[in-house]
């Protein structure tokens, strides 16, 4: 094809706009809109419509950023810049949100976001301009791409001609429903921040500094603590997803059910249920999953645990409405969910029971609940690029790179409770640490000191749970497996009858399954589909 953009031309419709304050981008826009318009090949029955964004001042002088799209009764061969009214992007991008709207609320609402109010109707097709990130936009009904699309075979002659260069929408009447199948990110919560949207169970915290957790490209945050709560975590998230322009694109208490690869299409099938509870049908080019692999509970299922009348609920979906003052309480798990809970529930209940399998190793970190002292966050406020050092020494000090050698086994190394010389010092410390917390409870030491060496899984960080295991209301049960549940007790392997009112799971995540229950199905295993070129799923 031939192009028709002339260098000279387009430099005199900078020159002759400019002259009545229009910005370069938007000139050119006019002058490319015309060149497409003039083309009768490009532009099949008229159709069509252009945009920029770009950013214009409103009456007051302040800055706007807007789409300048064709409004409607404009020919596009002959546009002049009033064809092009500019409506505000930031409220136009808002709408994402919205799971429907009416064509009529859709056009009133382009309408009152126009800059001036006498412009003409922008394009029925403003919302899918606002959506797409892309600056120019050029829509155009060229005969060539509808002899193609015009054929009953036509997603396979298109895929022959443009291979993946083209992106398929099937066929929807132009307005919001179309705009909206461009892209869009569900989350089955209702909230953004996944594993700190979901895990409120008092005493949920970071436990590596939060300065690392966090990303490199959205440093300029103010982090109340050196390791922040579970509340601190949750409103990073929410200040990421309102600073980056997330939330317009999300769909929150959606849940992907499904997703099926379509081999002749070369798209995605998505079968989502949205927030009325509805199932829907979706196609998509690309499927990027980011579920987490500690988002689906590990539910340990007792026998008996039907007929308990108490309250039984996992971490993950903590009741902290209950009054549990009056209340026997039972933790099952002390993994790292159960080790963090413990401390902070103890002074909240009247007796606690904790269920633990084996003990973990629990390492020393003064000041792990403390808030950054007021001349830390000074620095993080004022000196420039203090946040990125904190990040980068705190990232080296904590990195996988200076432990590798405490962790590697020594083939040589002969001592059953440690993998080498520097793995044994390692414990050396940790058991010093333990004793020095509970050595004047043999009984403790026992039940606490875990049996396989330190590092061989994820440490704990040391959150007050020596402290509590040592409270006068609470008992650590240990090789002692649960049994059953009774209507009103959980009994031991060993005839215990441990009376409860409340059990609490801390029995961790189905973190080999992170994919379930959502199905997956492909013409062939991830491999496969990897060396093809096609985008990428494990077969289910
Ligand atoms: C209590 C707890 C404490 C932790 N502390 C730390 C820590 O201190 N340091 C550390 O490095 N890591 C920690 N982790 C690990 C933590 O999981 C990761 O750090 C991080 O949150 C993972 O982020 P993610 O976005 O991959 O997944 P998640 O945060 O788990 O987010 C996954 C999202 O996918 C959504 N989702 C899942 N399935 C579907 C579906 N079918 N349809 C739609 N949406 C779906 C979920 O609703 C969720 O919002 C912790 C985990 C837990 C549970």
């Amino acid at each position: 094809m031939k192009s028709g953009w002339i260098e000279r031309d387009a430099q005199a419709a900078v020159d002759r706009y400019g002259q009545f304050g229009h910005a370069a981008d938007f000139a050119l826009r006019v002058y490319s809109t015309r060149l497409l318009g003039r083309d009768p090949k490009l532009v099949l029955h008229g159709g069509g419509n252009t945009s920029v964004k770009t950013t214009v001042k409103d009456q007051l002088g302040e800055d706007v950023e807007v789409i300048c799209i064709k409004g409607s009764g404009w020919d596009m061969g002959v546009i002049e810049p009033a064809g092009l009214p500019a409506v505000r992007l930031e409220p136009l991008r808002k709408l994402r949100k919205l799971d429907k709207l009416s064509d009529e609320d859709m056009v009133n609402f382009q309408r009152i976001n126009l800059l001036d109010s006498s412009a003409p109707n922008p394009s029925v097709e403003t919302l899918l301009h606002a959506f797409l990130p892309h600056k120019f936009i050029d829509h155009v009904h060229s005969t060539a791409v509808l002899a193609l699309t015009d054929q009953p075979d036509n997603k396979a002659l298109v895929q022959e001609v443009y291979g993946t260069r083209v992106a398929y929408v099937p066929y929807t009447i132009p307005g919001f429903a179309l705009a909206k199948s461009v892209a869009d990110v569900f989350d089955k919560n209702p909230g953004v921040g996944g594993t700190w949207h979901q895990n409120r169970y008092p005493g949920a915290r970071v436990d590596i500094p939060s300065r690392v957790y966090s990303h490199t490209c959205a440093m300029d945050y103010d982090f109340d603590h050196l390791f922040a709560p579970q509340k601190e975590n949750e409103r990073y998230t929410n200040w990421l997803a309102d600073h980056f322009g997330i939330r317009e694109h999300l769909r929150l208490s959606t849940e992907v059910l499904s997703l099926r690869w379509l081999e002749e299409s070369g798209t995605w099938e998505v079968l989502i249920r949205n927030a009325r509870g509805e199932q829907e049908r979706l196609f998509a080019n690309a499927v990027i999953s980011a579920v987490g692999f500690l988002d689906r509970p590990a539910l340990a299922e007792f026998p008996g645990v039907k007929q308990f009348k108490g309250r039984i609920f996992h971490t993950t979906t903590f009741d902290s409405t209950l009054d549990l003052s009056d209340k026997r309480v039972a933790v099952i798990g002390t993994g790292a969910s159960g080790m963090q809970l413990v401390p902070d529930l103890q002074p909240l209940v009247k007796q606690l029971s904790v269920f633990q399998r084996s003990p973990g190793w629990v390492i020393s970190m003064p000041g792990y609940r403390d808030p950054l002292p007021e001349d830390v966050r000074w620095l993080d406020r004022n000196v420039p690029y203090y946040r990125h050092w904190t990040r980068f020494s705190l990232a080296w000090a904590f990195g996988d790179h200076l432990i590798y050698n405490l962790w590697s086994v020594d083939p040589d190394w002969k001592d059953k409770d440690s993998l080498s010389a520097a793995n044994f010092k390692v414990r050396e410390r940790l058991v010093s640490y333990l004793k020095e917390k509970v050595g004047h409870r043999p009984d403790l030491v026992e039940k606490l000191l875990p049996k396989y060496p330190p590092l061989s899984k994820r440490y704990v960080v040391d959150n007050g749970w020596f402290d509590a295991v040592q409270k006068e209301n609470v008992e650590l049960i240990t090789d002692d497996p649960i049994d059953h549940f009774t209507e009103t007790a959980i009994v031991t392997k060993s005839g215990r009858n441990i009376p409860i009112d409340v059990a609490v799971l801390a029995t961790g995540f189905r973190a080999n399954q992170f994919f379930w229950p959502m199905e997956i199905h492909s013409a062939g295993t991830a491999w496969q589909l990897c060396s093809r070129g096609t985008p990428r799923s494990p077969s289910a």
